[in-house]
């Protein structure tokens, strides 16, 4: 049922208020492709909505919001080494996740508590803590906008990158992703090297360490450092960590010895975001309604009534201060709609 002027605060964890001049939600992908026929949907705009933690909404939406609520994961077979668990587009991901670690399907424990739903996971390669979800991504289906037809996507197809992939480039706007199936170990390889995983392995006193141990770790550290969308409005990490060239990254080092940075390879490294923006004085500065998270420089905030502008506007003047500081330019994380 397509419904109109339909508010879209409950629907994403910006908490921004603004209205959708459609909105339809399908829990199928036969339901879906009627939608697709129906005239409002052919000549609209069209926003598919996850879960709605990646994505700053600047203005009223004029066109429909397609929600995808298809449920549902099952293990479609397995190998001597992997799982292949299938998991619809509408399930959110933290409950698939756990899901996975009950069964003791092992490689997504490190991306517990990333909020959204497991259809938007390939969109921008969600990653964390180490891991992504191409190195564990098998295909996934999508129904295309306009002819209807459902294509199933390889790892290769969906060219993943650094939070990316096609379906943010080429393939932008064209396809509704209905499921995702990841290729799960038996045995686990844990990856406790990056960030506070392994402080935090040691503070909760574990022996042998399980996956199911790994994820609480994350889910530890993530509740410590980031703030909860339900408690203070936020996309989490609105801007990429950039890439630099080395000779670039020595230039800062001459008036930052302590700068830090990941190697990329030779001749390039990333630069985190987060250090770049609180050097330029933005961590924890609060502009009343709205500002910059107090432990997270990453984190844009919404403290409740900021519009999508104001906060569209902050990320602006935060890009233009690391750029004339850095010569670096900050690219958003998050969508902008
Ligand atoms: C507190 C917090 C912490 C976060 N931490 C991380 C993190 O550690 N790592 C990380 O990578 N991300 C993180 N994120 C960002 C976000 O959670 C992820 O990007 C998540 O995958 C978004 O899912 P969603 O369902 O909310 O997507 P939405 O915000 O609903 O949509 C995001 C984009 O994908 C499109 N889309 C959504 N579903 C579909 C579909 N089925 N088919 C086609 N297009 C679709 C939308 O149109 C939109 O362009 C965090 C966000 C928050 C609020």
């Amino acid at each position: 049922m397509i419904r109109e002027n339909v508010p879209l605060k409950p629907f994403n964890t910006f908490g921004i208020d603004v209205n959708a001049r459609f909105f339809a939600a399908f829990n199928s992908i036969a339901e879906l492709q009627s939608l697709l026929d129906d005239e409002i949907v052919r000549n609209s705009k069209r926003l598919v909505l996850g879960g709605g933690s990646n994505m700053l909404l600047t203005k009223n939406f004029d066109g429909i919001v397609l929600k995808n609520e298809i449920k549902g994961f099952e293990l479609l077979s397995e190998d001597e080494n992997y799982y292949y668990v299938k998991s619809n587009a509408g399930e959110i991901w933290h409950q698939f996740v756990m899901h996975c670690i009950q069964q003791n399907y092992a490689g997504i424990e490190n991306l517990a508590l990333i909020p959204g739903c497991v259809g938007a996971s390939p969109m921008q390669n969600i990653g964390a803590y180490g891991i992504e979800i191409k190195d564990v991504f098998e295909s996934l289906e999508a129904v295309h906008i306009h002819d209807k037809i459902i294509k199933t996507f390889t790892n290769t197809e969906c060219h993943f990158g650094y939070r990316e992939s096609v379906f943010k480039r080429k393939e932008k706007d064209q396809w509704v992703i209905t499921s995702v199936t990841f290729r799960l170990r038996k045995r686990a390889v844990l990856n406790t090297s990056y960030g506070a995983i392994e402080t935090e392995l040691d503070n909760m006193k574990v022996d042998n360490v399980t996956i199911k141990d790994v994820a609480q770790a994350v889910i530890n550290i993530r509740t410590s450092k980031l703030p909860d969308p339900k408690l203070i409005g936020n996309a989490g990490s609105f801007f990429k960590n950039p890439v630099v060239t080395m000779s670039h990254y020595k230039k800062i080092l001459e008036h930052h010895n302590n700068a830090p940075c990941f190697p990329i390879n030779e001749n390039e490294v990333k630069v985190p975001a987060g250090w770049l923006i609180e050097k330029t004085g933005w961590k924890g500065k609060n502009l009343g309604h709205y500002g910059v998270h107090t432990l997270q420089a990453l984190v844009l905030v919404n403290y409740g009534g900021a519009t999508g502008k104001e906060i569209y506007d902050l990320s602006t003047s935060i890009i233009d201060d690391v750029k004339s500081e850095f010569g670096i330019e900050l690219e958003r994380e998050v969508n902008i709609i």
